[in-house]
C-alpha cells in the first residue's frame, strides 16, 4: 500500500452521471490572518483534482450573478450600497472588508449556487465548493455574508419550477438566520437548522430549529439528526434540498463548540444523502462555514463531503 492510498482509497466508484461540481477560481479571497479561511475553496478544488477517482466527474464554472438575480431576494437600497462598495448601516455589519475583489467573490459564489440548482436537472447531487452564505438578509449584510446565495438560488429555481417543494437543511454550526427570515411564511420553502444555541447569530425562527448544547458529540448529534429527519419527512416531500454542509460543527473548530469527529461529520453527510435518495430529492450541496485550528482539517471535511455524494 502506498501512502496516497490511505487518503484516496482505491475501491470506490464515483457516479459521474449523478454527481457534479461547481467551482470558480474567483471564490478565493486574500484576507491575511483573518479567521475566515479565504483560500479554502481552491484547496478543496486541488484535493479533488489530485484524486483520480474524480477524474470523470464534470466540473462547471459559474458566471457572476447579475443584479436582476440578486433582486430576487435583496432590496434595491441594499444592492445600491453594496454594489457601489458604500459602508452604510446596511453593509457595515459584515465582518469582512468591502472591496471590489471581495464583492466579486460573492457574486461568483451566488452564480455558483444558481448554476448548481440548474444542474440538478441533469444530476441528483451538485456540490458548489463555495456558497452557503446564510447570514445575509434581504436588506443587510451579517457575519461573513454580503449576499445570500442560498435564497437567491432558491427564488431563481422556484421561478423556473413554480410549486416545487424546497427544503433547506442547514447543518452549519451557526443558525441559518438569514434564510429563516427571508423564507418566513413561504409555503414552498421549509427551513431546518441544527446549530449551537449559545453562539452567534441572534436567532430567527426557522420552520424547524434544533438548538444544540455545547460539547455534544457524534452519537447524540446523529441521534438528534435522525429524529429530525423523520419529523421533517412527515411534513414535507422535498423536490430539492439545499444542504449547508458546514465544516464548523467539527471538534477542532475555532468558532463553534460542537464536538463532531471527522467520522461523525461523514455520517452526518451520509444521512442527508440517504434521506435524499429515499425521498427522490435533488441536492445542492454548499460548503458554508469551517474555521478549524488546523486549516487543512476544514478543507478535508469539505473534500469528504464531495467523496460521499460522488459515490455510487
Ligand atoms: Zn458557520
Amino acid at each position: 500500500m502506498n501512502l496516497l492510498s490511505l487518503f484516496f482509497p482505491e475501491n470506490i466508484v464515483y457516479a459521474e452521471d449523478n454527481f457534479s461540481i461547481v467551482y470558480s477560481s474567483y471564490y478565493d479571497i486574500y484576507l491575511g490572518d483573518h479567521i475566515f479561511p479565504g483560500n479554502k475553496f481552491s484547496k478543496i478544488y486541488e484535493l479533488i483534482c489530485f484524486d483520480e477517482h474524480f477524474s470523470k466527474i464534470s466540473i462547471h464554472e459559474p458566471e457572476k450573478a447579475t443584479r436582476s438575480n440578486l433582486e430576487l431576494v435583496h432590496t434595491e437600497e441594499y444592492l445600491d450600497d453594496l454594489l457601489n462598495l458604500r459602508i452604510t448601516d446596511r453593509t457595515k455589519n459584515s465582518e469582512l472588508p468591502l472591496t471590489e475583489r471581495i464583492l466579486e467573490s460573492f457574486l461568483y459564489g451566488v452564480g455558483g449556487t444558481i448554476l448548481a440548482s440548474e444542474l440538478t436537472s441533469k444530476y441528483q447531487f451538485v456540490f458548489n465548493l463555495g456558497g452557503g452564505l446564510h447570514h445575509s438578509f434581504a436588506d443587510h449584510a451579517e457575519g461573513f455574508c454580503y449576499l445570500n446565495d442560498v435564497a437567491v438560488a432558491i427564488k431563481h429555481y422556484l421561478k423556473h419550477y413554480p410549486g416545487k417543494q424546497v427544503l433547506i437543511v442547514d447543518l452549519d454550526v451557526h443558525q441559518g438566520n438569514g434564510n429563516a427570515n427571508i423564507f418566513e411564511g413561504d409555503p414552498n420553502v421549509f427551513t431546518f437548522s441544527m446549530h449551537q444555541d449559545n453562539l452567534y447569530p441572534k436567532k430567527e425562527t426557522s420552520n424547524f430549529d434544533i438548538p444544540l448544547e455545547e460539547h455534544i458529540t457524534d452519537t447524540e448529534y446523529l441521534k438528534l439528526l435522525d429524529h429530525s429527519l423523520s419529523d421533517i419527512e412527515r411534513k414535507i416531500k422535498p423536490d430539492i434540498i439545499y444542504y449547508l454542509a458546514g465544516a464548523d460543527p467539527y471538534e477542532g473548530d475555532r468558532l463553534g463548540n460542537i464536538k463532531l469527529s471527522f467520522n461523525g461529520i461523514r455520517d452526518r453527510d451520509e444521512r442527508i444523502k440517504k434521506f435524499a435518495q429515499k425521498n427522490n430529492s435533488k441536492v445542492v450541496i454548499l460548503a458554508a462555514g469551517g474555521y478549524a485550528k488546523n486549516f487543512m482539517d476544514t478543507v478535508r471535511i469539505h473534500y469528504h463531503t464531495a467523496q460521499i455524494f460522488a459515490r455510487k
